[in-house]
């Protein structure tokens, strides 16, 4: 039936959270003990079952199976093929595994129930969406011990559906896992893994199914010659398993792979050409006879409405071209895209008309294919006329909606506005004989403990149960209670402690034009765990300050320092859902001068020291190295933007946390921040060889207290972490703090823990000053 169509609808794979995160509650309340397996079991079927019926009915054909996880499709896949930690596994458990060992792998507990460390949790390539990292040793076997994915494939097929099991590709799984125990290369591993993929295969062929879809988004990376080959013993012990194979790539093109990949015997490939448009001419010319091409035309990983009547006609030559062997498709799984748009009931019309989520996604699919297919069959033609004159609205109402103001003071900016008055060296000069800290200034990241009392008071003022004069009242005094307690610790420079954010990006969303928010636009970060980012749709300004009032109380309080706290313009943009019809190096100039605004009016209400998180900044890094130098050039400039409005003597902060700034570091120091604090703890330090080759000029606070650990840290160890970092910085430019916010913490942690980092600056004080 499908090669006499023109084009055929596929999908990748679909959010599993539900529309109002049913798996997250079902998940907190079995691990609560609240509900049992079986129970828990039902919940996931339900969402299932309702999630194909919504492709099925868009006209998808194939449906993807093996998209639903209880917590991560990559740690499903490692109990498939019997990669379980032994600190997790059962005793009884040799050749099997159930899913309370899966949630014990992705949560930290020993079969016993006690803790025994979790499995490593990264980032999946360039999203937000966190995998557990599967731990491999050298003598590492592979075997299927896992049935969800074949039970999920007769659950499928008992509803009537064709079934098309997705699964992460051999050569993938194997880049994305760590090699634990000694050192070896994991490659030495993939015979024995092709075996159990084999037998994996085998299993599908034996349930009937006629295509398995295999991701490999490795492919979007720059891989060396023994990761390419991998690919090509790959699919080539794969071709003879009995089953079409679905080679699909996304995250970015894979051009660079093309002949590579043009050679390999699988029955069809799937492009991203949301991200890479430009691959699509290639690979079409080299297209084995009888192999399908997925297009991945539908944006998989945003919320916006797609132009489908732009998309039909950049694709129609294809299609004709191809007859029959075209599919089209989302560019990834729909996994990174809230769920339903159907569910807001209190967005602007103006906005909701910009936007598409999963469900909406599929139905886009449908139109488009209206699209395609309108000249061969009558009667969609008014259907198609409709498709088009919505796009075209879509297109007007943004550019109604754009903000003249806010575009032409972008064109209007020039090189000057990105630099300082003065270079940081005499800037240095200017803020010492202002503020005349001490050698080893003490100060922390910006937040400190979110107690339930804050939290509650929040959440009964957004419901509306206490009044914003109250709620606000109730926050001056727990800032002032975050002031007093830094005072008596005897830090040098304070914070406000945050009290009043829930979120460091949601915090200034909220107070910028062009910036929306959903109700229920959720998406899996990790196991139970849902973001909701914020919606840049429009050009982005800032009606008023945002933090000024609460940095002018807290300073009221006291005569030491206190910085004024702000997210950095990379971290706002990369932490939101951003529109696509300007660059992103355009939206973050556009926050970067918001934010300018926000650190001039700090400035003026006497705030001399402010610190411009960007915590995101490395995430931003595309996945291709040769690309990393244009994004470090637009993301320096958008935060240099945004800090030097300034005069020499306000002293700009910025922190980010992680501590892998190898390749990074010169960029960093383009930034011009006057004092960076970063993440160093966990590594001891080891991030400062960075520091060995490359001469950090500004100043710098190497975290010396692990905050995502309870413990309290000793003096004796923060001594020997500072001593450490003086061996590598001039102690002179050294600042001594914790590696990160204290929101997660408890005051009770909080406290021995400052005390101590003061009383070990004070050793270092005397010993090095
Ligand atoms: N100022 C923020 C805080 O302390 C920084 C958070 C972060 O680095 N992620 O919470
Ligand atoms: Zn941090």
């Amino acid at each position: 039936m499908q090669t006499s169509q023109a084009v055929q609808i596929a999908n990748l794979g679909f959010p599993r959270i539900g529309r109002q995160r049913e798996l997250k509650f079902a998940l907190e309340r079995y691990w609560r003990g609240e509900i049992t397996q079986l129970e828990l079991a039902r919940v996931a079927k339900v969402l299932r079952s309702t999630h194909w019926e919504w492709q099925a009915k868009a006209g998808v054909e194939l449906l993807p199976v093996g998209d639903f996880a209880y917590y991560d499709q990559v740690l499903t896949l490692s109990a498939t093929l019997n990669v379980i930690p032994d600190r997790h596994r059962g005793e009884a458990q040799e050749g099997s595994v159930d899913l309370d060992t899966l949630f014990r792998v992705a949560r930290g507990r020993a079969p016993t129930g006690e803790d025994a460390p979790a499995s490593e949790m990264t980032k999946f390539f360039n999203t937000n969406y966190h995998y557990i990292v599967p731990e491999l040793k050298a003598e590492q076997t592979f075997t299927i011990a896992y049935e969800q994915i074949f039970d999920e494939v007769c659950e499928a097929q008992a509803l009537g559906y064709r079934a098309k099991p997705v699964l992460l590709g051999p050569v993938s799984y194997l880049y994305l896992a760590k090699a634990v125990g000694s050192e070896f290369n994991k490659l030495t591993l993939l015979p024995d893994l092709l075996k159990a993929y084999g037998a994996i295969l085998a299993r599908f062929v034996a349930q009937g199914v006629e295509w398995v879809q295999l991701e490999e988004p490795v492919l979007a990376l720059e891989l060396d010659s023994d990761w390419q080959e991998a690919i090509a013993v790959t699919y080539a012990a794969l071709q003879d398993a009995g089953i079409k194979i679905l080679l699909a790539s996304y995250y970015g093109t894979i051009a660079h792979h093309q002949s590579l990949v043009s050679a390999l015997p699988v029955a069809g490939l799937h492009l991203d050409l949301v991200t890479a448009p430009e691959q699509l001419a290639d690979f079409a010319a080299h297209l084995q006879e009888e192999q399908v091409l997925s297009l991945g035309v539908i944006n998989g990983r945003n919320v916006w409405a797609a132009d489908i009547d732009s998309i039909a006609q950049r694709i129609k030559p294809v299609v004709n071209d191809l007859k029959g062997r075209v599919w089209i498709a989302p560019s990834c799984s729909l996994l990174h895209s809230p769920v339903d748009l159907d569910v807001e009931d209190e967005l602007a019309p103006a906005l909701r008309q910009q936007l598409s989520f999963a469900k909406q996604k599929l139905s886009e699919l449908t139109q488009l294919k209206t699209l395609l297919t309108t000249d061969q069959s009558f009667g969609t033609k008014a259907e198609a006329d409709a498709i088009r004159a919505a796009c075209i609205a879509r297109r007007n109402a943004r550019a109604e909606a754009a903000d003249k103001r806010v575009q032409e003071r972008v064109a209007a900016l020039s090189p000057a506005d990105y630099e300082r008055d003065s270079e940081f060296a005499a800037r240095q000069v200017r803020q010492q004989q202002k503020y005349r800290l001490p050698l080893l200034p003490t100060t922390t990241i910006g937040s400190f403990p979110q107690t339930p009392a804050i939290r509650g008071l929040r959440s009964r003022w957004r419901r509306g149960e206490i009044s914003e004069t109250f709620y606000k009242d109730q926050l001056r005094q727990v800032t002032k209670d975050t002031v007093d307690r830094q005072l008596k610790l005897g830090i040098d420079v304070l914070v406000h402690g945050e009290a009043e954010r829930n979120d460091m990006v949601e915090y200034f969303g909220e107070q910028l034009q062009g910036v929306g928010f959903t109700k229920f636009g959720w998406v899996q970060s990790y196991g139970s765990r849902c973001v909701k980012p914020p919606l840049i749709y429009g050009d982005l300004s800032r009606p008023g300050a945002m933090t000024v009032d609460w940095a002018r109380y807290a300073q009221s309080l006291t005569d030491r320092p206190v910085k004024g706290m702000l997210t950095g313009p990379v971290t706002i943009l990369h932490w939101s859902f951003a529109r696509e019809d300007i660059s992103r190096e355009q939206i973050a100039t556009q926050i970067g001068l918001a934010i300018r605004d926000e650190v001039i009016d700090l400035q003026n209400a006497g705030i001399g020291i402010i610190q411009i998180d960007e915590p995101a900044f490395r995430e931003g890094l595309p996945l291709k190295r040769s690309e990393w130098d244009t994004y470090l050039q637009w993301a320096v400039d958008a935060f240099k933007l945004s800090a030097a409005g300034v005069s020499d003597e306000t002293q700009i902060h910025t922190h980010m946390c992680y501590s892998e700034f190898n390749e990074t570091i010169e960029a960093i120091a383009a930034m011009d921040a006057d004092v960076i604090t970063i993440e160093t703890s966990r590594s001891r330090m080891e991030l400062l060889t960075a520091f060995e080759d490359f001469e950090y000029p500004n100043e710098i606070g190497p975290g010396v207290y692990d905050i995502h650990s309870p413990n309290t840290p000793t003096v004796d160890e923060m001594v020997t972490l500072i001593e450490k970092a003086a061996d590598k910085i001039p102690v002179r430019q050294l600042w001594v703090n914790p590696d990160c916010g204290l929101k997660t913490r408890t005051w009770e942690e909080v406290e021995p823990a400052l005390q101590n980092l003061v009383q070990a600056t004070k050793e270092l004080r005397r010993r090095l000053g």
